[in-house]
């Protein structure tokens, strides 16, 4: 980092499943920030709380109090730590994600009693596929049994004064969590044992109760942000980026929007310009407002302090008129409002194709094959597609909103084409009386969630059963295997055609079907098959039936006790042989490879398997 360059806070987001102690442990940091106001304490911000540098050594000084590590404070450049305030709910998926695109870093909060859990899973998704570096939090070791709290104590502390049966117990658990991140495809051990934090995550026991751990995890989390970061965090000044968090109509202010600056400057009197419903917005900032100081609210319907400019990285609420069809998840750009005319209207120019570009990646409506997908907000929409893309399904309608008509005779042109893709997904949406009527007339399938790892699983599910299913139509269609044995003493008559009795020993017969020999010698074809006096379209393995065979002659090509093969066309032995072996019967199977023996023993017989 050069000296006098610019950088922001680290934007950091706390992850994880319900009831893992996310906002416990936020409360704790907070908290603590809070004792250490001598040096700064922590700031309040819309939808995020900002812990200042001064008050992260705080926290992390008694690692150097009990000599473990020496902290040199000239080194740190962040200005301090973003904490985004996320919601651990289910239904709060959509802001986890928004969260997570515009996190630079992440804390995976998980219950060490409980191990992975949905959501954890699901984090995890999320942060990989915005490539977010992250910490565990392998939480509440003050419940592992046997453990002895030690409070405020840096985990290594701590651990050092357990009893053996309780750093057994920690030792199990954390093994448990690194064995499933192994599988996960992340190498992952305790804080202390990893050598390069680029290629491993750092799991750090902690309570948020106690405190134990907390100054290990802040210590993990600001190196992470010092050694990797420099550049990402480098702050450009003037126009403003951000993301909006949430669309709010508060009585009085009308519609406002709860941003995440994270980088630039915004202020009063700028331009700003954004995602809408109905095309990009572009209004005037009237009131830029940031909570006000816990000590100052004095009364509780004027919690907020308006101030002229806000530096990012920073949570802000924005008033300006228009905001109505502001949408949650776009992006967000400033344009000064205090430069020459001309050039204000090209920067919103330019800006407005920046939104429509961000925002054209995510919502489109194409006439190519593929899903249509109907999301809550653009922060689930993008976690969305991003998914689906690595897994290379198309897509061929993406919105924000409530499944309407429109969509639904989309998927029903989609079908025509390839009902694989005649897939509605909607996440956190519902679908409107019009649609759902035209969703059960053209028979279209909808998968929908509030979780997003649970709309992958409903789709890998779905497209497994449908592939299957393609693949058993297509079988039907194919010679299938047989073998039988004429029975003796049950020549019915002997030619013209002769009538046998047979048992099947395996696969399958059908009138039409032409017979060989175990030689490769061709015997004739099924015309009829009787079982117990009727007519019958197929006889399978274990039946015991009568056949008349064309061109048979008992005594000549045929005799008693003679075992016969369906003689398979050379295409249907390829296609089986490539792509359906797997769905014949144990029976079928075997009596395919002896047909395919057969076959291939005969002199110039060209088998091109
Ligand atoms: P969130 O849903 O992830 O935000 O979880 P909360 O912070 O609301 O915590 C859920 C419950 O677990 C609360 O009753 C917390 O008091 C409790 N909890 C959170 N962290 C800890 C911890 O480290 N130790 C203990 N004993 N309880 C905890
Ligand atoms: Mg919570």
């Amino acid at each position: 980092m050069k000296k006098g360059e610019k950088v922001r806070s680290p934007i950091t987001v706390v992850m994880g499943h319900v009831d893992t102690g996310k906002t416990t442990l936020l409360d704790k940091i907070r908290g603590t920030a809070v004792q250490a106001r001598e040096v700064g304490g922590m700031t309040q911000h819309i939808g995020a709380s900002f812990i200042p540098i001064d008050s992260i050594f705080e926290i992390i000084r008694p690692l150097s109090d009990f000599g473990i590590v020496s902290v040199d404070k000239s080194k740190f450049f962040i200005p301090g730590l973003l904490f985004i305030d996320t919601p651990g709910h289910e239904a709060f998926t959509n802001l986890r994600a928004r969260g997570s695109s515009i996190a630079d870093i992440a804390i995976l909060v998980i219950d060490i009693r409980s191990g992975f859990q949905p959501q954890t899973y699901e984090s995890i998704e999320l942060l990989r596929s915005a490539k977010t570096p992250f910490v565990v939090a392998a939480n509440k070791i003050d419940r592992l049994p046997g453990w002895d709290s030690h409070p405020d104590t840096p985990f290594i502390i701590s651990y050092q004064k357990q009893n053996p049966i309780a750093r057994k117990n920690l030792d199990g658990a954390l093994d448990d969590l690194i064995s499933i991140f192994y599988d996960l495809g992340f190498p992952a051990d305790r804080y202390d044992r990893v050598s390069d934090f680029r290629k491993t995550v750092a799991i750090v026991p902690t309570s948020a109760v106690t405190g134990e751990g907390i100054a290990d995890l802040f210590l993990v989390l600001t190196g992470l942000a010092q050694r990797f970061m420099a550049d990402r965090l480098k702050l450009t000044l003037g126009d403003a980026k951000g993301s909006i968090l949430e669309v709010r109509k508060i009585t009085g202010a009308g519609t406002t929007i709860d941003v995440i600056l994270y980088d630039g400057i915004l202020r009063r009197g700028d331009y700003i310009v954004l995602g809408g419903r109905k095309g990009v917005i572009v209004t005037k900032v009237r009131g830029l407002l940031i909570p006000k100081p816990l000590d100052e609210i004095r009364d509780p319907r004027d919690r907020f302090n308006s101030v002229n400019e806000i530096v990012a990285a920073a949570g802000v609420r924005i008033v300006a008129s228009g905001l109505e069809d502001a949408l949650a998840g776009s992006p967000l750009y400033g344009v000064p409002g205090d430069i020459d005319e001309e050039e204000i209207r090209e920067m919103i120019k330019k800006k407005e194709e920046l939104v429509l570009e961000d925002i054209g990646k995510l919502i489109f409506r194409t006439d190519k094959t593929g899903i249509v997908l109907k999301a809550d907000t653009l922060g689930s929409l993008e976690a969305l597609l991003r998914r689906f893309k690595e897994k290379n399904i198309p897509v061929s309608v993406a919105d924000v909103g409530d499944l309407d008509k429109e969509d639904v005779i989309h998927a029903s042109i989609v079908k025509e084409r390839d009902p694989k893709w005649a897939v509605v997904v909607l996440f956190n949406v519902g679908i409107l009386p019009e649609a759902k009527e035209l969703l059960e007339k053209e028979k279209i399938r909808v998968l929908s969630d509030n979780v997003i790892y649970k709309i992958f699983e409903k789709l890998d599910e779905y497209l497994y059963e449908y592939e299957e299913q393609v693949r058993r139509k297509a079988l039907e269609k194919l010679t299938y295997p047989g073998k039988i044995q004429i029975l003796p003493g049950y020549v019915f008559r002997r030619s013209k055609p002769a009538i046998v009795g047979v048992r099947v020993l395996a696969g399958k017969i059908k009138p039409g079907y032409t017979l060989i020999r175990e030689d490769g010698k061709e015997v004739g074809v099924i015309k009829q098959i009787q079982s117990e006096g009727e007519t019958v379209q197929e006889a399978s393995y274990g039946m015991e039936v009568a056949v008349s065979i064309d061109k048979a002659v008992v005594g000549r090509n045929i005799r008693e006790d003679m075992i016969l093969y369906v003689d398979i066309p050379e295409n249907d032995a390829r296609l089986i042989n490539r792509q359906f072996l797997k769905y014949l019967t144990p029976d079928a199977k075997d009596a395919f490879l002896e047909f395919l023996k057969i076959k291939r023993k005969i002199k110039g017989f060209v088998w091109g398997m």
